[in-house]
């Protein structure tokens, strides 16, 4: 039976890992939609590999150079924002949703207010609508099909139970490249060691953060969501192999963990496939290989961001969108060479200092507040930055 998807953020590491394995099963999937921020070329020629019915560019300054290139092709091409939702509202099997950042967080809403079934990477959405998206979940009767690697092995290990008898979800880290860095050579870390991720091959952004540790702190926040035991039962543990991807405990002290090569492709396939199994090309998990696992405190002197992030989500209200945006932006002028490495969780914890907002009720709401919290974050930065 053939299936139907559309991909958000088609050019990017998800969007690749996500493709591959529809390639390797070209027969079993129909391309609804892809997209891309401005990569036109490269979004056009994936178009037209995987025969898809629309390409769209959130940028609409690069939809000449996409139209370009589909010529001829008899596929639709599209740019902006509103050709982005309205590609995402098209009914389809499944949605992947893998536009890095708040950018994702409208196409995802509107796969979501169409009552889809979305495999959601993109957790900077989930960190800034919060309940605005879980409650248009139910009321749309949309499913969100966790795609992070963690909040995949948590949905897996949940699978059946009762999320009453869980007593804690323990969330992996790897810790990232700076793991054992000392303080004074943190300060130092230049963009090209932070983006140089011992265990996973990923987009810029989410490899900063996870160097910063704020992946774990989004992913906190992202779990919170997804699983509501309550914060008190969300914990994280370093584990530098990046083998167990996350663990459930249940009341009577039995935790079920997920194992797997660290590999986008095993949860993505995990979604594709869900509520069954797929084939993936990965070699088999071998534990005599891997030989140890081990497990460390989160060290939040060193790494402050999941402190900040747990404070945010404490909080509530606008915090968490707050919290993200401030993140983005910090991050951003990371990897521009304006601030060292130490100042993106300073510029967060700045911005979330500075900036408050009522709680965001809807999804036009949370999108201001994204909007404000960014332009807090860059008076932040001034105080901070180096040029
Ligand atoms: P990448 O940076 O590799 O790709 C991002 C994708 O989003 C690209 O297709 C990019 O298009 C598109 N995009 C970027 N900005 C915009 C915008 N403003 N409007 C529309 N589209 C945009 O990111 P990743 O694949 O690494 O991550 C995607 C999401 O998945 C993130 O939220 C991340 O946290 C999450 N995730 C990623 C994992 C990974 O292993 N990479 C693991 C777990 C979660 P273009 O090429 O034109 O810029
Ligand atoms: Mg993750």
């Amino acid at each position: 039976m053939v299936r139907t998807i559309s991909l958000l953020g088609a050019t990017g590491s998800v969007g690749a890992s996500t493709l591959d394995l529809v390639r390797r099963n070209r027969d079993a999937w129909h391309v609804e939609a892809l997209s891309a921020n401005c990569s036109a070329t490269e979004l056009a020629a994936l178009a037209r590999e995987f025969g898809a019915r629309i390409a769209v560019v959130g940028d609409e300054s690069c939809l000449g150079e996409l139209r370009a290139a589909l010529d001829g092709s008899g596929i639709e091409p599209a740019g902006g924002a509103a050709a982005l939702c309205e590609a995402a509202a098209r009914p389809v099997d499944i949605t992947v949703a893998a536009i890095v950042g708040c950018a994702g967080l409208a196409p995802t809403m509107a796969a979501v207010e169409r009552g889809g079934t979305i495999a959601l990477a993109n957790k900077e959405a989930l960190v800034s609508a919060g309940e605005v998206m879980i409650s248009a979940v139910a009321r749309h009767g949309a499913t969100l099909l966790p795609t992070d690697s963690e909040h995949n092995a948590i949905f897996q290990c949940l699978a059946g139970s009762n999320i009453e008898d869980v007593a804690r979800i323990t969330l992996t880290a790897s810790g990232g490249p700076l793991r054992t860095w000392s303080i004074a050579e943190i300060a130092a870390a230049t963009p090209e060691q932070a983006v140089a991720h011992p265990n996973w091959s990923m987009g810029a952004k989410i490899s900063v953060d996870s160097a910063t540790m704020m992946n774990k702190g989004l992913e906190f926040i992202e779990a919170h969501h997804l699983f509501p035991v309550g914060l008190d039962r969300l914990r994280i543990v370093v584990h530098p192999q990046s083998v167990i991807h996350s663990m459930v405990e249940y009341r009577d002290r039995s935790t079920l963990a997920q194992l797997g090569p660290p590999d986008m492709r095993v949860p993505i396939a995990s979604c594709l496939a869900w509520p069954g199994r797929m084939d993936t090309p990965l070699a088999p998990l071998d534990l005599a290989d891997v030989g140890e696992l081990t497990f460390f405190e989160p060290d939040e002197t060193r790494f402050p961001a999941t402190r900040i992030a747990r404070e945010a989500i404490e909080a509530g209200g606008a915090a968490p969108a707050t919290l993200n945006a401030a993140n983005e932006i910090a991050v951003e002028a990371f990897l521009a060479g304006q601030i060292g490495f130490t100042q993106i969780t300073a510029v967060v914890e700045e911005t979330l200092g500075r900036y408050s907002a009522s709680a965001p009720g809807t999804l036009q709401e949370v999108l201001a507040v994204d909007c404000e919290a960014r332009q807090c974050a860059r008076e932040a930065l001034e105080s901070c930055a180096l040029v």
